[in-house]
């Protein structure tokens, strides 16, 4: 696995065991430098000659390439832009247009609440009576029914990291005529994702959590080749334009995948993402998989033995589980606290859910044991009943 485990090329502090990756991923390290060029010799010399001089108009489709390689989606399929919440109502706006007649888009309460929002707006602008239903994760099969337009789900549940299987459910969506839209915030860099293989029409996902694209990092969108000639963008920006610098008074829909582009690219924010993503040139995703699950096996053993008083909350079997561990704990926010505070750096999601991420490119089998060790020690002798570890942060 000698592709898999690159732990110098990141930045991580000294004294800190991140197992937050999957929230927001670290910065590697030739990042900084290629944004310092990217400021100074692209923006600070060439000025506007850098849209096309410096490749800067291409950019959402080359690092959509990269994106595309390890979500097993072809080249040209894949684009960068926008924040995934944006991306949700894009793909959602694209994917009820393909089923006109039916009103329903069927979702699960494991998802992500933005997505559900960003439903529930697009739902109120059209006042064409269609309707959000949201069931329980277990139940999305067999609710799945001819009046459903959309099934939007998010693959891996963010609390728990519960898993749907892409293949079967999106299979399910099909037999009954329904469109299908995946949400891989929790999967893209995390497991083996086959895009292609689905057959879903639409998928979307962010670039910050296991690609460690940076805060603010753009999204990427995916629309099935046979369909994105003929998708029809809600959010018609003039990048998605035919031809942008013709300034038409009419929006024409570009050629493809083009299409999803809105407005002005994020420069700055996508050279960080497109260095980020040169790690994964060689990664074989099957691999980082097993590497992930091997982590995340040795930590619920290691916290089953030494911590009594945490819950597992996610899977126990890992065939159904993303890149994530969480455990319950009634005083879960002083607890992850306390435990940040001694340099085990994971996150806390309400009610009572402390949540850990596993990325085997920085993470080896000594950081889980270090983790632990310290996680039993907050842990066992109640370090954490103390009123500084008790107020919230507005970001948790
Ligand atoms: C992280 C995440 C988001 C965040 O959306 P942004 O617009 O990038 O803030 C949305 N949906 C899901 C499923 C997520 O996991």
């Amino acid at each position: 696995m000698s592709n898999i485990l690159k732990k110098e090329a990141f930045i991580l502090p000294e004294g800190v065991i991140y197992l937050d990756g999957n929230s927001l991923g670290p910065m590697p390290k030739a990042v900084a430098a290629r944004v310092q060029t990217m400021l100074t010799d692209e923006w600070g010399e060439m000025l506007i000659r850098g849209w096309n001089g410096a490749g800067w108009m291409d950019q959402p489709a080359r690092v959509g390439d990269q994106v595309a390689r390890i979500i097993g989606a072809p080249e040209g399929s894949v684009v960068m832009g926008d924040t995934l919440s944006l991306k949700v109502f894009q793909a959602l706006a694209a994917a009820i247009k393909l089923m006109p007649e039916r009103r329903v888009i069927l979702s699960d309460t494991g998802n992500f609440p933005s997505d559900l929002y960003m439903a529930e707006g697009l739902v109120g602008l059209l006042e064409q009576g269609y309707e959000l239903r949201t069931v329980a994760p277990e139940d999305v099969a067999a609710r799945v029914d001819e009046t459903v337009a959309v099934v939007m789900l998010t693959q891996v549940d963010y609390r728990t990291g519960r898993m749907h299987d892409m293949k079967t459910m999106t299979e399910v969506a099909h037999a009954k005529g329904a469109v299908m839209l995946w949400d891989l915030a929790h999967s893209a860099g995390a497991h083996e994702v086959d895009l292609i293989g689905s057959n879903c029409e639409f998928a979307i996902g962010c670039t910050y959590k296991y690609l460690n694209g940076g805060p603010g990092a753009p999204a990427f969108i995916y629309v099935r080749p046979d369909l994105a000639e003929t998708i029809e963008p809600a959010l018609s920006g003039w990048l998605g334009h035919r031809q942008p610098f013709a300034f038409d008074l009419n929006y024409k829909a570009g050629s493809g995948i083009d299409r999803m582009r809105v407005g002005t690219p994020p420069v700055i924010q996508l050279t960080a993402l497109e260095v980020a993503m040169e790690l994964w040139a060689d990664v074989d995703m099957a691999e980082l998989r097993a590497a992930s699950v091997a982590l995340q096996e040795q930590f619920i053993a290691e916290v089953e033995r030494d911590v009594p008083a945490l819950t597992l909350a996610s899977p126990r079997d890992s065939a159904v589980r993303g890149s994530q561990v969480s455990f319950r704990f009634h005083e879960g926010y002083a607890a992850m606290q306390a435990v940040i505070d001694r340099g085990v750096i994971g996150d806390f999601r309400a009610p009572d859910i402390m949540r850990f991420g596993f990325t085997p490119m920085y993470l080896d089998a000594a950081d889980i044991t270090a983790a632990v060790k310290i996680i039993a020690d907050v842990m066992n002798n109640d370090l954490w009943d103390q009123d500084k570890y008790k107020v919230r942060s507005k970001v948790t």
